[in-house]
């Protein structure tokens, strides 16, 4: 019998396939490589070498990995998946990079976009060479997006757009932005070029989380565009609903990447660590609080392996997303911070990961539908009652 991985002791791996095993192997030894030893002095300046990274990150394939044509891999979702996750076990930052490329403005392009529209920008966003973003939130609609003021009028056969999104990841690196826009017909969504006249993106400094990822606020002043620069197939907000489904998705695993670098962490400072003259990994209440940990992370890794091959089967609910976003987020945020105290005061510095894990996971909670949001969806499939308003 093959000895029990302590940080996969439900043997979760048996589970998967040799391709996905390979391609999760493919992407961890890159992050090993060119992303870990980077990622600490990145967070501290607030700043990441984004070009370099997309470039990087196109050449091994995961951008957009799990789209069909136009250049991307065309992997199942589990595979993304565990792309995820080996990208987040070294910063959400360098995850959000690729889940806002892949899974939201790739994404809207390939299910919305006209053919002249994919052929334009896929090819090149896959290999990194364009960056994306995508705009929906606004200073004041952030969990309601319906309650957006962008909006898009007709002037002739072109649009004019005015408006201000904010806490948009990737926006001033990006070389297009997707933006969603309230328009007569609806809400609609615009692909708008980085050096549109009226079109600025500043970057929104001073964060404490995220901080190995670019945060940009878009304003659109009189920001003219032609008429095919509107996504022809998304109508209403189920369009960019759509997009956040699949970004949701990928949360599921990759919150649990930062959550196993945490515990991987806190296990081999636990058993190095001196205290009152033996190992702090030898006292029963450092065991129970790792054992806790390996227990969630466990739980954590069926529940997101389990959404994946509903995922690949075509039966993924948005129900059943919000469960996996909101129970393995909780999870990995918790874990997180218990892994911090295991750490002692090292535990606050860019030495170790944990804090740096626990702030972005702060972001992670928020974005892409907040805890609470989540709980309100599962709470309105069990009881029928719509609770948001
Ligand atoms: P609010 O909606 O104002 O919520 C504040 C609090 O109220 C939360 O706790 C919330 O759960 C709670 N709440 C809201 N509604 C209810 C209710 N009905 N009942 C009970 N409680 C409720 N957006 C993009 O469009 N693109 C991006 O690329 C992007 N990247 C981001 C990157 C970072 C680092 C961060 C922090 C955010 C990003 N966002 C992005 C924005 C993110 O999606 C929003 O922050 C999120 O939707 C929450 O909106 P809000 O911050 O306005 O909070």
């Amino acid at each position: 019998t093959s000895p029990v991985h302590p940080f996969d002791l439900l043997a979760v791996d048996g589970l998967l396939t040799d391709e996905e095993r390979e391609i999760r192997g493919t992407v961890r030894a890159l992050a090993d490589r060119e992303l870990r030893p980077h990622v600490a002095g990145w967070f501290e300046k607030g700043e990441i070498p984004a070009r370099e990274l997309a470039r990087t990150l196109g050449r091994v394939g995961v951008l957009g990995m799990h789209l069909e044509g136009y250049g991307c891999a065309g992997t199942n979702a589990v595979a993304y998946g565990l792309a995820c996750l080996e990208l987040e076990a070294v910063d959400s930052g360098l995850r959000s990079l690729v889940s806002v490329q892949g899974s939201l403005a790739m994404y809207a392009i390939w299910k919305y976009g006209s053919e002249e529209q994919k052929q334009r920008w896929l090819p090149k966003m896959a290999a990194g060479e364009y960056i994306g973003c995508f705009g929906l939130t606004e200073p004041d609609a952030g969990s309601d997006p319906g309650a957006m003021r962008t909006n898009a009028k007709r002037d002739g056969s072109d649009w004019i757009l005015n408006g201000t999104k904010m806490w948009i990841t990737n926006g001033s690196v990006a070389d297009v932005a997707v933006v969603w826009a309230r328009t007569e017909d609806g809400v609609r969504g615009f692909l708008v070029p980085a050096g549109t006249p009226g079109f600025s993106a500043p970057e929104i400094k001073m964060k404490l989380s995220l901080r190995a990822s670019v945060t940009s606020e878009l304003v659109l002043e009189d920001v003219r565009l032609p008429a095919d620069a509107m996504l022809p197939e998304a109508r209403g907000l189920s369009g960019p609903l759509g997009c956040l489904n699949e970004a949701r998705f990928g949360i599921v695993f990759g919150a649990l990447g930062a959550a196993r670098d945490c515990l991987e962490t806190a296990v081999s400072y636990a058993r190095d660590r001196t205290v009152f003259a033996r190992s702090l990994a030898s006292y029963q209440l450092t065991q129970q609080k790792l054992a806790d940990m390996a227990v969630e992370l466990g739980k954590g890794m069926l529940l997101a392996l389990h959404l994946g091959r509903l995922k690949d089967a075509g039966a993924l609910t948005a129900e059943q997303i919000s469960v996996g976003k909101l129970n393995n987020v909780r999870e990995a945020i918790a874990i997180a911070r218990e892994c911090r105290t295991i750490l002692g005061a090292n535990g606050i510095t860019l030495e170790y990961p944990v804090l740096r894990h626990a702030n972005n996971l702060e972001s992670v909670l928020t974005y892409e539908g907040t805890s609470e949001v989540h709980s309100l969806v599962i709470g309105k499939a069990l009881t029928g009652e719509q609770a948001f308003r």
